[in-house]
């Protein structure tokens, strides 16, 4: 099947791909412009639970994910000694815990989604170095002028551009509008694994105001440090890598265990990424013929873990709704946006109460902090964890034609 149907997707991280691929399997053009000049590495685990292993099931994902999942058994909370004061198993909740039981690198996830959009063949072109500079829209389609001078003009524009999009400033206006700063900042990168790491287990490492960790990578001899920061927002920091890492030495001076490792191996990292937790609520998700997916529509910060579930399940809506009724697109965009909102409310919700009670900024405040850790993994309350992690499963996936084309 082939429709005249062609959209422009903005971005090529999990969304960009995710709404990509579906779409070229139903015979729909798509058009995939990355800013980067090839695929972004980087990223720490994301897990597949509920809906979003749903999706990736439907999209015949899984032997692809099977063959780079992780090897994750669990989580521990260690002190500065590197004491494991709490010790999670991944099937202490039946793999609904902070370890889910499917666990994949955020890269290699993305590189899944890039190995299917090849084997998909289909009118799909892909363009790196490339991003929209300025768009006119009429009641039959979006006129866009490229960075790279071109202007072509689209059936539909996708905004999959995470949480800074320019493609939302462009239809939408300033940032500063729908996203909302959660008090901190995060940042993921790749050190060699230090000697005194469990195989196979995340460990946290939480001082006053902040929290370092280790996990798993694909490869045994290297891991993904995590750092979470609580620290009034510094719009300086932005592009000022010297300055963020600067911030995060300093506030993790004090934290020992393997922090020094960790921090030393910073410098060196080949993709040492920072940013702030925020979160971006929008009136509608999608202006004429522009909607918005992922992070640029949709994020509820990492501290949720949800942002790579809101991306597919949100790209899986939009692909379907679009193969349902390719002839009438902006259709679409409304029931894209009402069949994927009810999922969105679940997810965004942040756990615990979010940074403050996560990174509290005292040492009773931490001390406090452990014994909650404690409680909740005590048995009794294992359920109201389970519960809280898996809150979205309640929700009822759609089907869509495309199931069928999708795991051929
Ligand atoms: C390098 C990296 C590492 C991450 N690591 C983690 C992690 O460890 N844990 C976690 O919870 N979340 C992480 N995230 C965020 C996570 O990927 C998203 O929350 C989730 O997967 C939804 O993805 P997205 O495609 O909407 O946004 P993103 O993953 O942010 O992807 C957006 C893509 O758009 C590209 N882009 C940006 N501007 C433009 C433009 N103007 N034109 C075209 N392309 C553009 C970006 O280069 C990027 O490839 C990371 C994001 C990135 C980019």
């Amino acid at each position: 099947m082939s429709t005249e149907l062609h959209v422009l997707v903005c971005g090529g991280g999990i969304a960009g791909n995710a709404v990509a691929l579906p779409l070229v399997r139903a015979g729909i053009r798509a058009t995939v412009v990355e800013r980067a000049s090839g695929p972004r590495p980087g990223g720490q685990a994301v897990d597949l639970r509920g809906p979003s292993r749903e999706v990736a099931e439907r999209m015949g994902l899984m032997p692809g994910i099977r063959a780079r999942q992780l090897d994750e058994r669990g989580m521990t909370y260690v002190d500065r000694t590197g004491h494991a004061y709490v010790r999670m198993p991944a099937e202490m909740f039946d793999g609904k815990g902070p370890v889910a039981d499917i666990e994949i690198t955020r890269g290699d996830l993305n590189q899944v989604l890039l190995d299917a959009l090849a084997e998909a063949g289909g009118a799909l072109d892909y363009r790196y170095g490339e991003w929209v500079e300025a768009l006119t829209q009429d009641e039959d389609g979006v006129e866009v002028a490229f960075a790279s001078g071109g202007v072509e003009r689209f059936d539909l524009v996708v905004g999959a551009d995470g949480v800074h999009s320019a493609m939302r400033r462009l239809v939408f206006g300033p940032e500063e509008r729908f996203s909302t700063y959660l008090g901190g900042y995060t940042s993921y990168f790749t050190v060699p694994t230090p000697a005194g790491v469990e195989p196979g287990w995340m460990a946290m490492r939480m001082v006053p105001r902040a929290a370092v960790g280790i996990r798993p990578d694909a490869d045994p001899a290297t891991s993904k440090a995590i750092v979470m920061l609580r620290v009034d927002a510094d719009p300086a920091l932005r592009r000022d890598v010297g300055a963020q890492q600067r911030l995060i030495r300093r506030m993790l001076a004090e934290a020992g265990w393997l922090t020094p490792h960790i921090l030393d191996a910073m410098a060196d990292a080949p993709d040492f990424y920072f940013d702030e937790l925020a979160r971006i609520d929008m009136p509608h998700l999608s202006a004429g013929r522009v909607a918005l997916l992922g992070d640029a529509g949709y994020c509820g910060s990492p501290m949720t873990g949800m942002g790579t579930a809101m991306a597919m399940v949100g790209a899986y809506l939009l692909a379907g709704e679009l193969a349902a009724d390719p002839a009438d697109p902006v259709g679409a965009l409304a029931r894209y946006e009402a069949g994927v909102t009810p999922f969105l409310e679940k997810a965004k919700e942040l756990p615990g109460g979010g940074l403050s009670m996560m990174l509290p900024t005292t040492r009773i405040g931490s001390m406090l902090t452990r014994a909650v850790t404690r409680l909740m993994v005590s048995r009794p309350l294992r359920p109201v964890m389970i519960r809280m992690m898996s809150g979205t499963d309640v929700y009822e996936l759609p089907s869509y034609p495309l199931d069928s084309a999708s795991s051929a």
